[in-house]
């Protein structure tokens, strides 16, 4: 079974007769890379998988706002270095007059590209909920509760903190930083504290010395007590979440203790997962690595990016170097559709079943999959695109080829226009010389010269033969094979021998297919060339 029915399963069973809240949160510290969006794409998947029982269930997002900012990224403003310590909802734009906030120009773009993939959840801001009073009563509770909260801490997680400790942080009336403020008293509904510096990241924040009071709608809740709180305020029921929150004594189990003895509210379901790595690496902004999901909905498909987070258990190591393996990863995708299709036989090793429903949440619509089966493979298309101008060009070489029906529906016909979009996006941005070619109109000069008897041999052999026969990728890859075979010359050479007379290069598209749609005669008289280049001398 498919790991998200696996846990919609248990979900029904552990809350039966509830509307199933399945939550992700990211704090903002930047562009939101496609790690981040794994949690909140796996969560909608869960969504779904639940609904596929008969239950209810909705996403919500949280964006972790009220954190403090804790590191400029590369390429911000130098003087965003002001903000350290402050919560990342009153930043400014990065891009000045653009919008009117730092979370929001993160947070729309975000949810721009989730939308393009399917994923539309409830947006919630830590700042607003603050705001709004929505985490009033949990704080009050947690304050109240203080010793408690200190003991649990300490048993679970092994942190001993001071006997005055808060699990409160308020925002410093005088110099608005979170990251430097240090409650002492709780009284009366007010926490008192003083602003006395801090750390952010891993620089040191003064403090402005202000002592103050504060109301609990401005300021947050430490971490650990925080996620336990909104889990009874949202009703969370399921939350996917990285590893490093899930080590014994860490985050989730410290949150789990706090919710049932503080907040006295049921736990969610964890769904934990492994972080991405890009070649062996975390994704960083100072490494530079980073991958955005509008990144690859600019060279794949966008089923691809939900592809990627079902096709493997959570809990499956993931390593992505979009450089590299961007094209690997569309075509395990057009596998499992013409598995899904029956267009391609599972091997042993294949779990039918599981590959089936992977394709299925890769769709963008939940519950809509493509009527009859319609795929042009990536690596096919880039081909083509390689030799053709326009995009009617396209369709008639793929028509000619039988790529694609004669009638295309409205929906495969502007599926086809947006993957040669993407197609065309990789060939500028990620190909590499080995992916690309171009055809030489006129034959390079001193490639007959340089091709040995047995390669001008076997060439005009080919010509001789290809003349007369049909014109299929199958036929043409057959001949070139029955020739280079008997001619003793290899299909090795034979192949370096036809790519340097059409591409004036020793590597080229597998070359069946990549003749099949040139023309034949520019083909037949480029490979006669050698006859009548004998002939000059
Ligand atoms: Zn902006
Ligand atoms: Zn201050």
């Amino acid at each position: 079974m498919h790991w998200v029915d696996t846990v919609a399963q248990a979900l029904m069973k552990e809350r039966p007769n509830v509307e199933h809240v399945v939550a992700s949160g990211t704090s903002i510290s930047g562009a939101i890379h496609i790690g981040n969006a794994g949690d909140v794409i796996m969560a909608e998947g869960i969504c779904r998988a639940i609904r596929k029982l008969g239950g209810k269930a909705r996403l919500i997002w949280i964006s972790d706002d009220m954190d403090p900012f804790r590191k400029v990224p590369m390429g911000f403003p130098p003087e965003f270095n002001k903000y350290l310590g402050f919560p990342v909802s009153s930043l400014p734009c990065p891009k000045r007059e653009h919008c009117e906030s730092f979370v929001k120009h993160c947070v729309d773009e975000f949810m721009h590209s989730l939308a393009e993939i399917g994923v539309r959840p409830e947006v919630y801001s830590g700042t607003k909920m603050y705001k709004e009073g929505m985490y009033e009563n949990e704080a009050k509770k947690a304050l109240e509760n203080a010793d408690k909260v200190r003991k649990i801490l300490k048993e679970i997680s092994g942190t001993e903190k001071k006997e005055d400790w808060l699990p409160f942080d308020p925002v410093c009336s005088r110099c608005g930083r979170i990251a430097t403020t240090h409650s002492y008293k709780y009284e009366n509904g007010k926490v008192h504290y003083k602003c006395i510096g801090g750390v952010a990241g891993k620089q040191k924040i003064e403090g402005c010395g202000n002592v103050g009071e504060s109301d609990l709608r401005n300021g947050k809740l430490a971490w650990r007590v925080e996620w336990a709180a909104r889990w009874k305020i949202l009703g969370v029921t399921c939350e996917p979440f990285g590893k490093e929150h899930a080590a014994a004594g860490g985050s989730y189990d410290t949150s789990k203790v706090i919710c049932e003895d503080i907040f006295g509210y049921k736990p969610p379901h964890p769904v934990i997962y492994e972080h991405i790595l890009v070649g062996g690496a975390k994704m960083s902004k100072s490494l530079g690595n980073i991958i955005s999901v509008d990144d690859m909905l600019r060279v794949a498909p966008p089923e691809i990016m939900r592809f990627f987070f079902f096709r493997t258990k959570a809990t499956k190591h993931k390593d992505f170097d979009i450089t590299k393996d961007l094209v690997k990863l569309i075509e395990d995708y057009e596998h499992v559709e013409r598995l899904y299709f029956g267009v391609d036989k599972p091997s042993p090793q294949e779990d039918l079943e599981e590959l089936k429903r992977s394709y299925e949440l890769s769709q963008i619509e939940e519950n809509r999959i493509p009527e009859r089966y319609f795929q042009v493979p990536f690596r096919h298309m880039s081909v083509v695109a390689q030799i053709t101008k326009d995009y009617e060009d396209r369709v008639r070489i793929l028509k000619r080829t039988g790529h694609v029906p004669e009638q295309m529906s409205s929906w495969e016909d502007e599926r086809l226009k947006k993957k040669f979009q993407v197609v065309d996006n990789w060939l500028g941005i990620y190909a590499t010389e080995q992916d690309k070619f171009s055809i030489q109109e006129k034959l390079p000069s001193g490639v007959i010269e340089s091709l040995s008897d047995a390669q001008r041999r076997t060439v005009l052999e080919i010509a001789d033969k290809l003349k007369d026969s049909n014109w299929d990728a199958e036929t043409i890859h057959n001949t070139i094979h029955n020739v280079a075979t008997t001619s003793g010359l290899g299909p090795k050479d034979t192949f370096t021998a036809m790519y340097k007379l059409l591409l004036g290069k020793d590597r080229g598209p597998k070359l069946g297919y990549f003749l099949s749609i040139l023309d034949k005669k520019f083909i037949i008289d480029r490979l006669y060339a050698i006859k009548n280049n004998k002939d000059k001398e």
